[in-house]
């Protein structure tokens, strides 16, 4: 089947062409991300393969349809840049690769969380000028600090299985609970008591309409002065500008954050001879208590070779009429 392959980088290739190294399928790979812009690239491909910045909305996904265009692919778990409901509309089926690695966005959160804690960003940079002074590096211990897990699927679990054992004390807030959760060792708390005991926040939910800005001026104002949020989810969970006004007034002790509200355009590309015309990510990295990383929790070998595999099966199963394994449909996108 012809796939047109967008935002495709040299480790998208190299794991794509190793998944489909009996040539099955067609794959054209563009640099580019999908958008209104450049969707007329798809034209003539029966499928799209995509990632977490590109857009698919109502317009582009007409487009796609004029084209010929009758699955979206997406290499990612995420998939609030579909519109499935326009997507059901067009006869556009949808699929996503539902769990690839969670160990590999977990382990992401736990080394965010550590190198913010205990300055390993700034030791790097002091050591590399043989500046070996330790002022301004104090972190605190890990263990016995309550760590609050918002959203208890498979990613917040095995955080939470990792924080449980550095011997912290491990809360978790989600629309559905989790027993598997529970077994850990870990309990379900609400939002009061989360703002009230919590020295560490940790995002591992979807964006969805009942999560955007799920961390606000409110939530912020709420929460254990001092305390580290960490962020591998999806940027819409976080008012960036709350954050900010959180930061400076050392009400938030200090951020971590892998994802970004406004990453699309930004995150993925190398912008260090360009003036980024992004204030407030501008002045999140003045803080030396903030952590950016450009949206790598997922980026281990295990994590990419298995979206891949994938999605190239779920692309097979397309072709050849079986039922799709990793559908994603409106219905799905409307369950808080
Ligand atoms: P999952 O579906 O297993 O778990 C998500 C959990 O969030 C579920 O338990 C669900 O009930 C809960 N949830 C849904 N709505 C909620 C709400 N309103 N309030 C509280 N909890 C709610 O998904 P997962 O595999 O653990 O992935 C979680 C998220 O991680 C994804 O949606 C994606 O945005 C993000 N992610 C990021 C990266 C990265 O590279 N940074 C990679 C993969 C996934």
């Amino acid at each position: 089947m012809d796939i047109a392959v967008f935002s495709a980088k040299p480790y998208d290739r190299q794991f794509l062409d190793a998944a489909n190294a009996d040539r099955r399928h067609r794959l054209k790979y563009f640099d580019d991300p999908l958008n209104a812009e450049t969707v007329d690239l798809a034209a003539g491909h029966r499928g799209i393969c995509v990632f977490v910045n590109d857009v698919a909305d109502a317009p582009v996904l007409e487009a796609l349809a004029r084209g010929g265009t009758q699955l979206v692919a997406l290499r990612c778990t995420g998939f609030n840049n579909v519109d499935l409901q326009a997507a059901a509309d067009l006869g556009i089926k949808v699929v996503r690769v539902v769990d690839y690695s969670p160990n590999s966005v977990a382990e992401h959160a736990v080394a965010l969380l550590m190198a913010v804690n205990r300055k390993v960003h700034r030791a790097y940079n002091r050591t590399r000028d043989f500046n070996f002074a330790l002022d301004g590096l104090m972190g605190f211990d890990l263990c016995g600090k309550t760590v609050a897990v918002i959203g208890t699927g498979k990613i917040g679990r095995v955080f939470a299985r990792i924080m449980l054992g550095f011997g912290c004390n491990v809360i978790g807030y989600d629309a559905y609970r989790s027993p598997e959760f529970e077994a850990l060792g870990a309990r379900y708390a609400d939002a009061g008591e989360i703002g009230a005991n919590a020295d560490i926040v940790s995002l591992h939910c979807p964006l969805t309409p009942q999560t955007y800005h799920i961390i606000g001026a409110q939530t912020l104002a709420r929460a254990k002065r001092g305390s580290l949020l960490i962020n591998t989810s999806r940027g819409g969970l976080v008012d960036t500008e709350a954050v900010i006004d959180a930061l400076k007034s050392g009400q938030l002790g200090g951020l971590a954050i892998d994802v970004y509200e406004q990453e699309a355009g930004v995150f993925f590309r190398d912008l260090s001879g360009t003036i980024v015309d992004d204030d407030v990510l501008q002045r999140l990295m003045t803080f030396p208590n903030v952590i950016v990383t450009g949206h790598q929790a997922f980026l281990t070998r295990e994590a990419v070779s298995t979206i891949c595999e994938t999605t190239l099966r779920s692309i097979t199963e397309f072709e050849t009429g079986q039922p799709l394994t990793n559908e994603i449909t409106a219905v799905m996108e409307r369950k808080p």
